[in-house]
């Protein structure tokens, strides 16, 4: 059974739609990245994950239960949602030890997590000492204290410079393979969840416009085209009804395939000197599924 299963899920705020009905699962253990620019819709599907925000129409299920109906899940679930405050005079260490308690767990847990996320050195400040960034991480190791089987999180690397970013995502790729921790995460840039992520939505505009694992998200959507060098580039390309661009034959691969471009190559007498297949890079893929240039 899917840890999360989201099914013909619409919201309306008011007569807007900001949801069209989407469908989506997420097996366990799994990272799953939901990607999408502004105003796709990623905050409002989390809240309704959460239990936050009710769906205008359709079902959500979170280990085969309803988040409205059963705000129990949170033992389970850590929801990352909000930009984090924490009382300004506590020392952060302080804190971490209570919230441990809270939860059952030993009081010193928490203090693998702000290794991990490099936040060791901000043990003995107060929290008024902690910068945007840091206090973002801060939230993620309380999150993660009662040790979720699910944690979801609305751009958790959204304040993070690229250290802490990697500092996230090790953490992420560690608590999977050594606890089978699902993560579902949600951010604006796809390449960046190329690090982390087995797999993504992409959305925009309230609806999905895919949904797979990232090695087959670049091969199915590339639209790759081919790079050929040969002696007669001129010739070659209008054979193949190509471009020459830089010396070299450029063509999509809808209009040839390896045994055309051999044909084509005897036909005109140009010899083949190499053949690349370039795919887009995922920034591409991503912009043309959101419609962006
Ligand atoms: P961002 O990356 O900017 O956070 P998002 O993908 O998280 O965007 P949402 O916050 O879910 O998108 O918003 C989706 C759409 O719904 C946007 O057009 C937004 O303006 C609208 N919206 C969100 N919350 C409300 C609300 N409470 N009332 C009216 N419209 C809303």
């Amino acid at each position: 059974m899917p840890i999360i299963e989201a099914k013909g899920l619409r919201k309306r705020y008011g007569s807007f739609e900001a949801l069209k009905g989407i469908d989506f699962e997420v097996q366990e253990g799994k990272v799953v990245a939901l990607v999408g620019p502004n105003g796709a819709g990623k905050t409002t599907t989390l809240k309704i994950l959460s239990g936050f925000l009710r769906p205008t129409e359709g079902k959500v299920s979170i280990m085969g239960k309803d988040p409205w109906s059963h705000p129990e899940l949170k033992k389970d679930v850590a929801y990352i949602l909000d930009r984090p405050n924490f009382p300004p005079h506590v020392k952060v260490k302080d804190f971490l030890r209570e919230a441990a308690l809270m939860v059952g767990e030993a009081p010193d847990v928490g203090e693998e997590y702000l290794k991990a996320l490099g936040l060791q050195e901000y043990a003995q400040s107060s929290f008024s000492k902690l910068s945007a960034g840091n206090m973002q991480k801060f939230a993620i190791a309380v999150a993660l204290l009662r040790r979720p089987k699910l944690v979801v999180a609305d751009e958790p690397s959204s304040n993070l410079d690229p250290g802490a970013r990697a500092q996230l995502y090790d953490l992420i790729i560690k608590l999977r393979k050594e606890n089978g921790t699902t993560f579902f995460i949600s951010s604006h840039v796809l390449t960046e969840m190329e690090k982390v992520a087995d797999e993504v939505i992409i959305m925009a505009e309230g609806q999905i416009k895919a949904q797979a694992p990232l090695g087959q998200l670049a091969s199915s959507l590339s639209g790759s085209s081919f790079r050929i060098t040969t002696d007669k580039p001129e010739l070659l390309a209008e054979a193949l009804k190509g471009q020459v661009v830089e010396g070299k034959v450029v063509i999509g691969e809808q209009s040839a395939s390896l045994s055309t471009i051999d044909e084509a190559a005897k036909r005109v007498g140009a010899r083949i000197i190499s053949v690349e297949r370039v795919g887009s890079s995922l920034d591409e893929i991503f912009k043309k599924l959101v419609g962006e240039e």
